[in-house]
């Protein structure tokens, strides 16, 4: 067990590792926050932080020594340059692995026999024109690597698109996957321990738009409640298959004939900011609990329903206006310059 007291690295000083150094910090940690970027938001609430390139092997050294546990917040990271944390890094590099390869993760959840979109790894566009030709359109080419909120995504929608397509993501290594006809998506939030135990979330709905996420809200619907079962084995199965040590999310698409994962994120999730105000546990405060192996919180509704909306761009300007409405819960991240798509904060409203 790390106890109360020691430092837990955090890896990557944006939004997700500020709302894991407070969550920290409430259980009395103390958090070392390491990211290229000077000032990152994270930086704000923690004791200490390291200023250096992710794949400068000293200062992860310097690190590794600083710290008793260390974890990420987002998985575009060299796995190499993490060796230095050894076993000190939870959730282990396996996990990076698998969810930083957009290839890697389609063949890993084939593996755990959940459903999946149709899909090819392409790498020429002759390889987009066959993938094209097999999989029908429309479909989207995905950037194996580096790609996040729709980032490194382009569509085909017409059989004559591919060379365009090709061209915006800048002929890189990519999958092209088939189009899904979902009627909504969701999310499976779990926090799973070294020994196996799990605790799992209610599971949002997601509504997305320009491939951001915009509004999380539980419960879900009913057609989405209808899958839940579902994809709650599949994401436990995926946990246990990674031996999973911390948050690990799945990402839904709620498809004729049952669940279908869009991607896997081994960290705490966007969707899963409601959890803050909404549920007895936060998935922030269940991740450091896990990655220290403290016992589980609870994960129940506070009550009966919550709404989390993110502020992206300038619409973090309604601050005033956000502050002034009564029961809103305001997130503001500390970021500086509010650029269009770029995450500023959130709100969530608990109700009844
Ligand atoms: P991603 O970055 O892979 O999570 O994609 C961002 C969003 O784009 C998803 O949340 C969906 O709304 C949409 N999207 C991604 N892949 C597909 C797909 N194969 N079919 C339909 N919509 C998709």
């Amino acid at each position: 067990m790390i106890a109360p007291g020691s430092t837990i690295g955090i890896i990557g000083g944006g939004q997700l590792g500020r709302m894991l150094a407070i969550a920290a910090a409430q259980l009395g940690y103390r958090c070392h926050i390491y990211d290229p970027q000077e000032n990152p938001p994270a930086a704000d609430v923690a004791a200490e932080a390291t200023h250096a390139a992710y794949d400068d092997a000293d200062a992860m050294c310097r690190f590794a020594d600083a710290v008793d546990v260390a974890t990420y917040e987002f998985e575009n990271l060299p796995a190499g340059a993490l060796s230095a944390l050894g076993d000190k890094l939870r959730p282990g590099t396996r996990s990076l692995a698998v969810a930083q390869d957009r290839a890697a993760e389609k063949e890993f959840l084939e593996q755990c026999r959940a459903r999946v979109s149709p899909w090819r790894a392409v790498e020429t566009l002759a390889d987009v024109e066959s993938a094209v030709a097999e999989l029908r359109v429309p479909l989207v080419l995905k950037t194996r690597r580096f790609g996040y909120d729709g980032k490194g995504q382009a569509w085909i929608r017409g059989e004559d698109e591919a060379a365009a397509a090709w061209d915006a993501i800048g002929q890189q290594p990519a999958v092209a996957e088939a189009g899904v006809a979902f009627s909504a998506e969701f999310s499976v939030i779990l926090a799973r321990w070294a020994d196996g135990r799990n605790a799992l979330w209610e599971s949002p709905e997601n509504a997305h738009r320009d491939g951001i996420l915009r509004r999380s809200t539980v419960p879900c619907s009913q057609q989405v409640a209808l899958q839940v079962p579902r994809a709650r084995e599949t994401a436990i199965a995926i946990a246990n298959a990674l031996d999973h040590v911390g948050v690990l999310t799945v990402e839904f698409f709620a498809a004729a004939g049952g669940p279908m994962v869009n991607e896997i994120a081994p960290r705490v999730h966007n969707s899963g900011h409601w959890t803050i105000e909404g549920a007895v546990t936060s998935q922030f405060e269940q991740h450091i609990r896990a990655i220290c192996d403290l016992p589980p919180g609870l994960t129940g509704l506070i009550r009966g329903s919550a709404t989390m909306d993110n502020l992206i761009g300038d619409e973090v300007d309604r601050w005033p206006e956000l502050l002034a409405e009564r029961g809103a819960h305001v997130h503001l991240y500390g970021k500086g310059e509010a650029r269009p798509g770029r995450k500023m904060g959130h709100v969530t409203r608990v109700v009844r």
